[in-house]
């Protein structure tokens, strides 16, 4: 009788085989002589169990490796986003210009200005960085940055409002995800929340009548994520403003999505521009710097001069502040609005946005007769929607351009699941028998590594 633990190989053995010698290379010694050491026993506990697991060195050997370089590899990974959805928060929101990438990765791997005047030798403010640009940008006579516009919401009304009223219509007591709501903002940030009229109609006079000797502000919430349709009513902001002229007291206007070029011409209406608050006379105006504005994750905060200085003075502001990269790509970002046209052609968010359908069209069709070329796979182009994401234009759906791919004998929620495993990642859409590859947010650069992706998921295994 053969006794199967006598073929086992020793982890000598098999640590000395061509795959782990080339490990070595990648990994430390200590971590691939462990990972044979769990290799070989995990055979011996199989054998022991009654299994007969193949007993192949050269096998062996290169599972260990595959799970060294698999557990090497970083959580954080590559994505093809072709989900058509430019904003997707889970995908990371709005990928950088080249130009704000660069600005980062220099910021990261260096030393610089951020709170030094080299002209003069002296301590300057790391806000410095982007405070003339949202000027600019938005109208208003100082400006500041935050992590993102929940941290901008929380500062301000703790700034403006702690241990007092801050008025809002139950039209605008919104939630945009992750737990960010209104209320609980406000209770966080120390201010009392003072409600006013219903969820569909809110009336001046709501507001006159709420204000008192307690109230420190009015804040005017834009209902990013969802709409109110029919028989409604909301004051504008120019009211609001009348009115805090009228009692004195402050009009916060958080408008979220940060749209600084109009996009209504390009069939995305309905999202407030930046320099609207500041123009219609609002005292403080936020919004989150990864929406529509396309640059990195962050909070932007645009105002009177005597509010945002009171905001950098609030002991939270060191922890909500922007690291240096973050800044770095932040301003990199606002120069590009110095040009409007020129940041529209080239924020990437905004031009992908406003990418015309017929380009779209001719983009997919251009990949779908590379796809058709192999084996076993289907590829139609049809015309779809998709939406903005992010919490913006929630009711826009826009006009888009697919690629239906079936591959032979694999089901579309199979296919989907692979090319979401694989390297890169590709996220696509499932739908009706097929994953729906939509272009919009595929860089060119990326069309090749997607049909590779599927170029791997048909005809079984690679080289096969
Ligand atoms: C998105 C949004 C926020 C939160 O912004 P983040 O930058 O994601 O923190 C706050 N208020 C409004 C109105 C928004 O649309």
């Amino acid at each position: 009788m053969s006794n199967p633990f006598r073929d086992l190989p020793s982890v000598a053995r098999v640590l000395e085989h061509p795959a782990l010698v080339a490990a070595r290379a990648r990994h430390s010694p200590g971590a691939i002589t462990a990972a044979a050491r769990a290799g070989v026993e995990a055979l011996r506990a199989a054998i022991a169990s009654g299994e007969s697991p193949v007993l192949d060195v050269a096998e062996i050997a290169g599972r260990v490796a595959a799970r060294l370089d698999a557990e090497a590899a970083p959580a954080l990974r590559t994505v093809i986003n072709a989900t058509g959805i430019v904003l997707h928060t889970n995908l990371g929101r709005s990928p950088l210009h080249e130009a704000a990438a660069l600005a980062a990765y220099e910021a990261g791997r260096g030393y610089l200005d951020l709170e030094l005047d080299l002209a003069t030798g002296k301590r300057s403010s790391r806000q410095d960085a982007v405070r003339s640009d949202v000027c600019a940008l938005t109208g208003a006579e100082a400006a500041t940055a935050v992590n993102n516009c929940a941290a901008a919401t929380v500062i301000v009304l703790r700034a403006l409002a702690a241990g007092r009223e801050v008025i809002v219509s139950r039209g605008q007591l919104i939630e945009i995800g992750g737990s960010f709501r209104i209320p609980d903002i406000m209770e966080v940030s120390g201010a009392t929340l003072r409600e006013v009229g219903t969820t569909n109609i809110t009336r001046s006079a709501d507001y006159e009548a709420a204000i008192g000797p307690n109230t420190a502000a009015i804040m005017r919430v834009h209902t990013s994520n969802y709409r109110v349709r029919g028989f409604t009513k909301a004051v504008e902001l120019a009211e609001l403003v009348a009115l805090g002229k009228k009692h004195n007291v402050p009009v916060i206007d958080d408008t979220g999505s940060g749209q600084a070029v109009d996009l209504a011409p390009f069939g995305l209406p309905g999202e407030p521009l930046v320099s609207a608050g500041i123009a219609a006379g609002a005292d403080l105006v936020l919004f989150s710097g990864d929406k529509l504005l396309g640059g990195p994750q962050s909070g932007i905060i645009a105002g009177k001069a005597s509010h945002i200085a009171k905001i950098e003075r609030d002991p939270l502001m060191r922890a909500f502040r922007l690291d240096k990269m973050t800044l770095a790509a932040l301003e990199a970002t606002l120069r590009l609005y110095r040009d409007p046209a020129k940041a529209l052609s080239e924020v990437p968010t905004l031009r992908m946005l406003t990418t015309p359908l017929a380009e779209l069209r001719q983009r997919c069709e251009a990949l779908a007769g590379r796809l058709r070329t192999l084996p076993g796979v289907a590829a139609v182009v049809r015309d779809d929607i998709a939406y903005v994401g992010g919490g913006s234009l929630p009711d826009v759906a826009v006009p888009t351009a697919v690629i239906a791919v079936t591959v032979a004998e694999v089901s579309e929620s199979e296919l989907a699941a692979r090319l979401r495993r694989g390297t890169p990642a590709v996220v696509g859409r499932v739908q009706g028998g097929a994953v729906l590859l939509d272009l919009r947010a595929v860089f060119e650069r990326q069309v090749d590594e997607l049909f590779a992706a599927i170029e791997r998921e048909c005809g079984g295994e690679p080289g096969a």
